[in-house]
């Protein structure tokens, strides 16, 4: 990983040494990771139902008893032995197991994050990532697995009043602006979390 900074080149972090087979800096797409999950649950067995919202559980001594709505509206009753919560923020098993939501907004902070392949001097080498630094924003490039790269731009928040998505501009706009890093053109990709 290389460090930069206004215009110079300060320093590098190795983090090759892990003991593991994929033992450098990777990227993997949400999309990825969804698809490897969807094959292993396949292997075992069992078939992800897409469009199929939790509204209600009740958890008794032996079971849980929850309500399924489908995307056609239609509700379904239904119990199992075990349920695994994977709501993300969302909340419906932990509200009706009285879970608070422990949570608080960061202030002062903007991310904005896509993918680019970018024309710089850099190269693109598997493993190799780079991070520029500025006052008050700083942005982390690191390769993806089929090229191109994921860039993570953080700097200070311009307007905290401002909730919404950013508008969808070039890459290379926003990535640009730690000076230092040599961008002179993108082409932006598929963005996912
Ligand atoms: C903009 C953004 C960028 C990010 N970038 C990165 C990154 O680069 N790297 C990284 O490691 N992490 C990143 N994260 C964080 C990462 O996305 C989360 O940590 C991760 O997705 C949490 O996984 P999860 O399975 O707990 O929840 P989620 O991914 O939120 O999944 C929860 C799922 O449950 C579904 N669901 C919710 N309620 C119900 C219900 N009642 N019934 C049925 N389904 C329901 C939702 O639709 C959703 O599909 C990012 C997050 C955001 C918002």
């Amino acid at each position: 990983m290389t460090i930069h900074a206004r215009d110079r080149f300060l320093g590098e972090l190795t983090t090759g040494w892990a003991l593991s087979a994929h033992a450098r800096p990777l990227t993997v797409e949400q999309h990825d990771i969804e698809r490897l999950l969807r094959a292993e649950l396949a292997r075992l067995g069992t078939r992800v139902e897409w469009n199929t919202e939790l509204t209600d559980v009740q958890v008794r001594a032996d079971r849980a008893e929850f309500t399924l709505r489908r995307a056609d509206g239609t509700e379904e009753f239904a119990t199992a032995p075990w349920i695994v919560d994977c709501e993300g923020t969302a909340g419906v098993v932990r509200d009706r197991l009285g879970i608070p939501f422990e949570d608080r907004c960061r202030t002062g902070l903007q991310v904005v994050q896509g993918n680019a392949r970018p024309t710089w001097p850099l190269g693109e080498r598997p493993g190799r990532g780079h991070i520029f630094l500025a006052p008050h924003r700083s942005l982390l490039v690191f390769p993806l697995p089929g090229g191109g790269f994921r860039f993570f731009c953080f700097r200070d928040d311009p307007d905290p009043e401002l909730t919404a998505a950013p508008p969808s501009t070039n890459c290379a706009t926003w990535s640009r602006t730690p000076p230092g890093c040599p961008v002179s053109g993108s082409t932006p990709r598929n963005r996912s979390g």
